[in-house]
């Protein structure tokens, strides 16, 4: 039987989330993806932190009170949110929803918390890469070598990142992150193959839980 093929079937766009420890090479590699593929979208999630210095509205974050951001999760309005460091994040749904339609992979800096719910709201769009470092001292050394960071700042930054390291197990992917150029090439690598798959999976998540 012949069948018809037609390459030009429309895609969904993806969920690319990326979770790493802090000091893990996320942004350099994080930077290196985007500006080989300008097309994909940056999720911009609203926050109840005040701004940092050079930080702009709707560019880095929406920032609002805790009072505005109560009223959009009864609303529904957010993806998945998360408390971190004691301030709310979120990701507004609307925008993913409209790229994920018009076939725009979407990028999202979110923690680890806030993949897990997505792996319960959007599990067939997602593709969660954990970036690792090669040992816990190649962590420390690289934080060191920031130097932007006091030995106080360094020892809470390797209890928080034995935290969100410790949830790789959930994660589709994971690529330790020895050689930068390696890990993005890597990175790459799975975001070429996972716009090339057929068949996107159901309900993983739901499926572990189970187990
Ligand atoms: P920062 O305040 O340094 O910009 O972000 C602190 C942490 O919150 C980072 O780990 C970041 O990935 C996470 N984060 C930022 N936006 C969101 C969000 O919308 N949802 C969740 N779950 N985490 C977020």
């Amino acid at each position: 039987m012949m069948t018809n093929i037609d390459s030009n079937i429309a895609r969904r766009g993806l969920l690319l989330v990326l979770t790493a420890p802090s000091g893990c090479g996320k942004s350099t590699i994080t930077r290196a993806i985007m500006e080989e593929d300008p097309s994909i979208m940056v999720s911009v999630s609203a926050t109840t932190r005040s701004p940092r210095p050079g930080e702009v509205e709707g560019e880095h974050y929406y920032f609002m009170s805790a009072e505005d951001f109560k009223g959009k999760v009864d609303q529904k309005e957010f993806l998945e949110w998360a408390e971190v460091f004691g301030k709310f994040y979120g990701t507004p749904k609307e925008p993913v929803e409209q790229a994920l339609s018009a076939g725009k992979d979407v990028f999202f800096d979110i923690d680890w918390q806030g993949a897990e719910q997505l792996q319960n709201n959007a599990a067939e769009d997602l593709v969660w890469i954990c970036i690792l470092p090669p040992t816990k001292q190649s962590l420390e050394d690289r934080l060191r070598a920031r130097g932007q960071d006091s030995e106080e700042t360094i020892a809470k930054r390797m209890l928080e990142a034995q935290s969100e390291s410790s949830h790789w197990v959930d994660a589709d992917y994971v690529v330790v992150n020895d050689d930068l150029e390696k890990a993005t090439n890597q990175i790459k690598a799975i975001l070429q193959a996972e716009r090339l798959k057929r068949v996107r999976r159901t309900g993983l998540a739901d499926f572990v839980k189970t187990m």
